[in-house]
């Protein structure tokens, strides 16, 4: 009933294919927007705010700052509204939006989801940490927790609001802990190399050893270029990377190509804009 409420709510207001990815844009009852991407042939991309207070440098999405929280059923409703043309079948908490920031609402969401037999996953800064605490001992499937760079000064200029790197470090490692081998599996640091700023072998070295003493993987994430001042790195430095933390032994999973399309979900969705910006 509530899920209807919602969906009358929310008016679709544009779609926008490419070849891999389908863009939903959204209007919200009072007049805001936000989007969603459909990928990989089974994945909805949602949004859990309207704006984001976290601020990444690199990032679209949190450029108009924070403007409110979604609510529960506006977080549902564009579940509802997608799965009535395409065929949802996961559901990544990865578009607008800080999760962990509008906690109350996007777990009761998580629940509606689960309670249907959809996958969640997340995508998260780990600020606040108390909530990554939560999140972490969810049956979710699968968060990833974005660094960007294993210098606290650095982060901090990435990421002005993500929280302290040494506090979501030594949450992980309280919590990792207690969790099973199995669920310990699913839970990642992203990492996403941008040129000539946190690409150095120096800072690659120190990543590795966060991971390897974490006992989790790295998501190693190509720049979806979204912000002018930020460039993605080349091919060769890509690959350089990649082998560089597999030389330690690190588990890394890489870009795909859904991600890499230029509306390819975090970091690439926008607040209150109209498709032909796009
Ligand atoms: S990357 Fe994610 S956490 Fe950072 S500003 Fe964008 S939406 Fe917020």
């Amino acid at each position: 009933m509530v899920v209807v409420r919602g969906l009358q709510k929310m008016k679709l207001l544009q779609e926008l294919s490419s070849k891999l990815n389908h863009l939903f844009l959204l209007e919200l009852c009072d007049g805001n927007r936000i989007e969603a991407v459909f990928y990989r042939g089974d994945t909805l991309c949602i949004s859990t705010q309207v704006g984001c207070a976290i601020g990444c440098a690199f990032c679209i999405s949190g450029k108009e700052g924070f403007l409110r929280n979604l609510t529960e059923v506006e977080i549902i409703a564009q579940y509802e509204l997608v799965r009535s043309k395409l065929p949802v079948k996961r559901i990544a908490m990865a578009g607008i939006g800080e999760p962990l920031m509008n906690w109350k609402n996007v777990e009761k969401a998580f629940w509606y989801f689960k309670n249907r037999g959809i996958g969640v996953s997340f995508y998260t800064s780990g600020h606040p940490t108390v909530r990554l605490r939560e999140l972490l001992r969810l049956p979710h499937g699968g968060v990833t927790i974005s660094l960007h760079s294993v210098f606290e000064k650095k982060r901090k200029a990435l990421m002005p609001h993500g929280g302290a790197l040494e506090e979501v470090i030594r949450t992980l490692k309280e919590e990792l802990v207690e969790l099973p081998v199995r669920k310990r599996r699913r839970i990642s640091l992203a990492y996403m190399l941008l040129k000539g700023l946190n690409d150095s072998e120096e800072e690659l070295i120190e990543l590795a050893g966060m991971a390897k003493d974490l006992g989790i993987c790295v998501t190693l994430l190509r720049y979806n270029k979204t912000v002018d001042e930020y460039e993605d790195v080349e091919e060769n430095d890509y690959e350089r990377a990649f082998l560089l933390l597999r030389s330690y032994g690190i588990r890394v999973t890489l870009s795909t190509r859904f991600r890499r399309d230029r509306i390819g979900g975090c970091g690439t969705l926008a607040v209150n804009r109209s498709l032909t910006e796009c």
